[in-house]
C-alpha cells in the first residue's frame, strides 16, 4: 500500500527540448533571458511516494538536475523512449547504485531497452575489475498493461511521437506524456479524472513529431485535467509572454517546479 499521505510528489528536473535552453550559439531573447524559468535542461521528472523516488528518463543533465533538486535516492527509472535527450545521462545513476547499494530497475518497452543496452554497451559487459565504473542496471520490459511499483499502480499511456511509439505514465491522478503529437483513443481513456496532466508542447509553429502549443491546448482541453503543465519547451517560447496567453488551468512547466498530487 501507499504510505499514509496518499499523495505523490512530482519534481520537474528539466522542462526543455532536446537542445536545452539556452542553446549553444544562440543569442535570441529566450536564450539570453534573465528569467530563471527560461533556462531549461532536458526533459525529465522525479516522482516520489512512500519514501521511494522514481525517475522518468535520464537526461544528459541528470547529475546537475539531481544536485539542484536534492534528489539523493532513486530506486527505479521509467523510460518514455530512447531519444538521447531522455537517456544520455544514464551513467550518472552510478551514484544511486552506491547510495542505495542496489541495482536500478529500468522499465521501458523492449524496443526502448534494446536501444539503452546498445547506447550503454559497457554497462552490460562482464567487467568485474571496475564494477563502480559502470551503472548497475536491471532492465525490466513492460507492455501496455498497468503494473505495480512500490505499492502504487503505474499505468502506461502509449502515445505517438511522429512514427515512434512512446510511453507516457499515469500514477494515481497524475500523468506525464512527453514527446508526442498524437494520443490514441485507448490512451485518452486512461487519462480521465486527472488532477495534473503534463503534456509535450514544443513551440508555436507546427512540428512533425511534437504537439505545438495550439495542438497541446486542444488536447489538454479534451483530457480535461484540473491542471495541465506543458513541457519539452523550445527557445521560441518565452515563459512570461506565453504564460500570459495560456488558458487558466494550463501553465508552462519550468525546471524545479514541484507539486503534490493525491493518488
Ligand atoms: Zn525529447
Ligand atoms: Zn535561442
Ligand atoms: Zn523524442
Amino acid at each position: 500500500m501507499v504510505d499514509q499521505q496518499s499523495s505523490i510528489q512530482v519534481i520537474f528536473l528539466g522542462s526543455g527540448t532536446s537542445h536545452g535552453i539556452p542553446m549553444i550559439g544562440c543569442d535570441c531573447e529566450v536564450c539570453t533571458s534573465d528569467d530563471p524559468r527560461d533556462k531549461r535542461t532536458r526533459p525529465g521528472i522525479a516522482v516520489r511516494w512512500g519514501g521511494h523516488t522514481v525517475l522518468i528518463d535520464t537526461t544528459p543533465e541528470l547529475r546537475l538536475q539531481c544536485v539542484a533538486n536534492r534528489i539523493d535516492r532513486a530506486e527505479a527509472i521509467l523510460y518514455t523512449h530512447h531519444h538521447a535527450d531522455h537517456v544520455a545521462g544514464l551513467d550518472d545513476v552510478r551514484r544511486f547504485n552506491w547510495l542505495m547499494d542496489a541495482e536500478l530497475n529500468c522499465y521501458g518497452t523492449q524496443d526502448t531497452l534494446d536501444y539503452v543496452r546498445q547506447m550503454f554497451v559497457y554497462a552490460f559487459e562482464e567487467d568485474s575489475e571496475y564494477p563502480s565504473h559502470k551503472p548497475a542496471l536491471n532492465l525490466v520490459p513492460i507492455d501496455d498493461e498497468p503494473f505495480t511499483l512500490f505499492g502504487l499502480a503505474v499505468t502506461p499511456i502509449p502515445v505517438m511521437h511522429g512514427p515512434l511509439p512512446v510511453m507516457g505514465y499515469r500514477f494515481g491522478r497524475f500523468a506525464y506524456c512527453t514527446d508526442c503529437n498524437y494520443i490514441p483513443e485507448k490512451s485518452m481513456a486512461r487519462l480521465r479524472d486527472l488532477d495534473v496532466f503534463v503534456l509535450d508542447a514544443v513551440r508555436l509553429r507546427p512540428h512533425p513529431t511534437h504537439f505545438n502549443i495550439e495542438q497541446a491546448i486542444e488536447t489538454a482541453h479534451r483530457v480535461g485535467a484540473r491542471q495541465t503543465y506543458f513541457t519539452h519547451i523550445a527557445h521560441q517560447i518565452k515563459h512570461q509572454t506565453i504564460s500570459d496567453q495560456l488558458p487558466d488551468n494550463i501553465a508552462l512547466a519550468y525546471d524545479g517546479l514541484t507539486f503534490s498530487v493525491p493518488v
